[in-house]
């Protein structure tokens, strides 16, 4: 019996009848869909939650995520499942076309993501951080940035984190220690320890962008001037070479 991931008529009520979503399609930003492309949409999730993402869900536990010489390797099972979501770039349902996005509403997104995440949580969550590092960059990124991350961060073909918490700065992010050092090319040199970052290896994308909260040389003490920079996964933290800091 296929598993009901979640309530089709609660979805249907929330988005027609409280929400009232179809109004949407009189939206000059929405009057290219029509109810039937909505629906179409949640339904392809559903499929492809119930019959490939699902499966993977007890598979995923069984196996757990591996630490061997010196690599991560995550479940096996959430490959192809990853993949089908790149492919399908449901990464990025509200997000623009330029970026491999499909431009929809943010509610037809999360009746997708109900059945998506309701299959496998833990898989969701590698798309999810790469949408959230590539949001970040959407909104504070320069031109150049989003040329280079945002397609790929979107669709998932890239992963991403966000490096935040250290050993000495968890709540109080404040105390962060880690420190960007200016190099004379412009690019910043990046010192210092993480810990707790989620997704912060893993083998199922062929890069991870990190955005890594990091004090620049000079900057005051306490959560002022912290820019963020962009790191990739190769190499170590110490000479990113990508690491440049945003507003
Ligand atoms: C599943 C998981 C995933 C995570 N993923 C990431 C990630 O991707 N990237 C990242 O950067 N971090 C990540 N973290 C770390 C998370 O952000 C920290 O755990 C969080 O900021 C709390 O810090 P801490 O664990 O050092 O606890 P502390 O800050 O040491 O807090 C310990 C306890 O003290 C309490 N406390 C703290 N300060 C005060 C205060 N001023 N007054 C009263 N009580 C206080 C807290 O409520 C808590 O109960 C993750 C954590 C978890 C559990």
């Amino acid at each position: 019996m296929a598993p009901r991931l979640t309530d089709q008529r609660d979805i249907e009520f929330v988005l027609y009848e409280q929400f009232k979503v179809d109004a949407f399609l009189q939206s000059d930003k929405y009057k290219a869909f029509n109810k039937k492309m909505f629906d179409m949409v949640v339904k392809e999730a559903k499929n492809l939650a119930v019959k490939e993402i699902f499966p993977t869900y007890a598979e995923c536990d069984r196996e757990g995520v591996k630490f061997e010489n010196g690599a991560v390797r995550v479940p096996e099972c959430l490959r192809k499942p990853h993949q089908l979501l790149a492919e399908g770039e449901w990464g990025a349902l509200t997000e623009s076309q330029e970026y491999g996005g499909q431009g929809l509403p943010f509610t037809i997104a999360q009746a997708a993501l109900e059945y998506l995440i309701g299959a496998n949580y833990i898989m969701m969550t590698y798309p999810i951080l790469g949408h959230g590092a590539g949001k970040m960059i959407d909104l504070f990124g320069t031109e150049k940035q989003k040329e280079l991350f945002l397609k790929k961060l979107y669709t998932g073909i890239w992963g991403g984190t966000m490096l935040l918490t250290e050993p000495g700065a968890g709540s109080d992010v404040g105390a962060l220690t880690t420190s960007a050092k200016k190099r004379d090319d412009g690019l910043y040199d990046i010192t210092g320890s993480k810990i707790f970052i989620t997704n912060g290896e893993q083998n199922l994308t062929e890069n991870i962008i990190h955005p890594v909260l990091a004090r620049i040389e000079g900057a005051p003490a306490g959560p002022r001037g912290f820019p963020c920079s962009l790191s990739p996964r190769s190499g170590s933290m110490k000479t990113a070479p990508w690491a440049r800091p945003m507003t």
